[in-house]
């Protein structure tokens, strides 16, 4: 029996060597990747990471800090994604399992425990937490185009901001919108109107680095969010994007040409006075993109805050 599907990353906490390999050994054996803690407090550590696993296997009795506490402490602070916990105990006594379920685990096993009964155990586990990987890939990201969607694209700006202005690094963001983007759908068709949206949130990606993020800000409005990056190489970028946007080739269900597409863009940074908020940082580049738009369309123009 495969469980099938991406390859789920498992905590193993557990103090016990004897245990530490059983368990290791079955997980694996089903290719699954493994992350052993031996006490509770390295548990919670691995717990806590961004990348940690989703699903832990954590045994009741451990030195440091026990897996109840481990269990209550993911239930109390770790609310960004959902962390599915089976307790592993060998007290098999009802109000043990109460106390388990009461302090936030999903389910238990008890020890010694049978195999197949673990794997289906495991089962129950990913399919909870694959899930929760769908339903937070649906409220992210934008149906039409895959990219992040206003919202998620937001946050994420807060976040890389928070980040380099402490590190004292610049973040750059560009403002998009295509131009003239109704007469693709007037001319052509909503169908085509969407497909030449997809292209230009492929080309986007294709013009940035893996470390930068883009967004669909909004109908045909997008964005692009650039760590470690100032106004004057963000806007090379944002010109070498343009560039990329007026070189996509789309043709109709006949085959006919559709006439290039452009879009205007907006530059600013957090280098220039006040923009270290991503409501200022979005303002000035949408201010630039105006600005943009209204001296001709199909150019890119920096924030006159960076002036
Ligand atoms: P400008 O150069 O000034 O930006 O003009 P524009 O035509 O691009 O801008 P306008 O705001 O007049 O039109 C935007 C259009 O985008 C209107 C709306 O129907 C269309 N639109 C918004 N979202 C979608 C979508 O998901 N798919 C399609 N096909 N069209 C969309
Ligand atoms: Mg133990
Ligand atoms: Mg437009
Ligand atoms: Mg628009």
């Amino acid at each position: 029996m495969q469980l099938g599907g991406k390859i789920l990353k498992v905590l193993i906490a557990e103090d016990s060597k004897y245990y530490q390999r059983i368990l290791q050994t079955t997980l694996e054996g089903w290719g699954l990747e493994v992350e052993l803690a031996c006490n509770g407090e390295q548990a919670w550590k691995i717990l806590q990471r961004e990348d940690g696993p989703k699903l832990a296997i954590v045994d009741w009795v451990m030195p440091k800090m026990t897996g109840i506490e481990v269990c209550e402490r993911v239930r109390e602070r770790l609310n960004e994604s959902y962390i599915y916990i089976i307790l592993l105990t060998s007290n098999s006594g009802k109000d043990d399992v109460i106390r388990g379920l009461e302090a936030g685990a999903d389910d238990y096993i008890i020890k010694p425990f049978n195999e197949l009964e673990f794997k289906f155990r495991i089962k129950n586990g990913k399919r909870i937490i694959d899930l929760e990987n769908r339903i937070m890939q649906l409220a992210l990201t934008d149906y039409l185009t895959g990219l992040l969607n206003r919202r998620a694209y937001i946050e994420r700006v807060e976040a890389e901001l928070e980040r380099n202005l402490q590190a004292g690094q610049p973040v750059s963001l560009i403002m998009l919108d295509i131009d003239n983007f109704k007469k693709f759908n007037d001319n052509f068709g909503h169908l085509i109107g969407d497909k030449v949206l997809q292209n230009v949130a492929n080309q986007l990606g294709i013009g940035v680095r893996k470390q930068d993020f883009i967004g669909r800000y909004g109908g045909e409005e997008f964005s692009v969010c650039l760590p470690e990056i100032d106004s004057k190489q963000a806007s090379i970028i944002a010109e070498r994007l343009r560039m990329g946007i007026k070189s996509i080739v789309l043709k109709d269900s006949d085959g006919n040409l559709i006439p290039y597409i452009t879009a205007s863009f907006g530059v600013s940074s957090t280098v220039g006075e006040g923009n270290s908020t991503v409501e200022r940082l979005i303002k000035t580049a949408d201010d630039a993109l105006y600005i943009a738009k209204g001296s001709g369309k199909n150019r890119v123009v920096i924030s006159r805050a960076e002036e």
